[in-house]
């Protein structure tokens, strides 16, 4: 049986690389360059958009032509036009996969998604982040151990405005005493979310083999099934009458 590879864009903000030495430092070619390689390592076909450029990278082809979008953005938040995140929405509503990376959470897409603010606790510090894995059984958490560490992080805590997500899968404690519910798998319409914390621009966080394993994990999770893509234009559209069925009522 031949698996045809997942099609991911990786979107990158890609402002915080070009403007800070020490965001360069670790990742000279962009954060998403790093994420690239993993995913390309993993057997995934990848492709990469910046907000830079026309239409963000996220023109409709680009759109149609992906199975799971992952999304890192952090500084330019507003910048994102509108018209791209209701063109990311919707196909998110018919299938598309998102995974959503560290300061995304209040990225414009997600918070659409998600309806609420998504506002987090955090504190910068770098300080030390032990991501344990509390759903071991979700396919996110396949290949991983019980827990494993970030010798530096940014904090990130509760209380947190992001919903709380159907699946819960990471759970971080940090070295100040906070917690954080840092994974958790969500689904709008026909598509399915996964939001992950760990990430800050000023540590090598996306370099750290089982980070890229979760980020691996979520986007093969997140990707769809071979059948989506069926219209359900219907459903948004205020229901669908549904015909007389087939066998007889009464
Ligand atoms: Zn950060």
């Amino acid at each position: 049986m031949t698996v045809k590879p997942v099609r991911v864009t990786i979107w990158n903000e890609y402002r915080h690389e070009r403007q800070d030495p020490a965001v360069r430092a670790h990742y000279p070619a962009g954060i998403h360059a790093v994420l690239a390689a993993a995913l390309e390592a993993a057997g995934c076909t990848v492709r990469v958009a910046t907000l830079d450029e026309p239409e963000h990278g996220l023109d409709a082809a680009t759109l149609a032509a992906t199975d799971v979008l992952v999304w890192w953005g952090h500084l330019a938040h507003e910048a994102v036009a509108d018209a791209v995140v209701d063109r990311v929405q919707q196909r998110v509503l018919d299938g598309m996969g998102l995974v959503v990376l560290h300061s995304a959470h209040e990225s414009k897409i997600f918070r659409r998604l998600m309806g609420t603010t998504c506002k987090v606790m955090w504190r910068e510090r770098g300080e030390r982040e032990r991501v344990w894995v509390v759903q071991p059984a979700h396919p996110v958490a396949a290949g991983l151990p019980e827990y494993f560490d970030l010798p530096q992080s940014e904090m990130y805590g509760e209380p947190t405005d992001i919903p709380a997500p159907d699946e819960l899968v990471f759970i971080s404690w940090f070295q100040g005493g906070e917690v954080f519910r840092s994974g958790g798998a969500y689904t709008r319409g026909r598509g399915r979310i996964f939001y992950f914390s760990p990430g800050h621009e000023t540590f090598p966080i996306y370099h750290h083999p089982l980070v890229q394993r979760v980020i691996v994990n979520a986007v093969r999770w997140a990707a769809p099934n071979d059948f989506s893509g069926a219209p359900v234009a219907g459903i948004r559209q205020g229901g669908a009458h549904r015909p007389d069925p087939l066998e007889p009522l009464d």
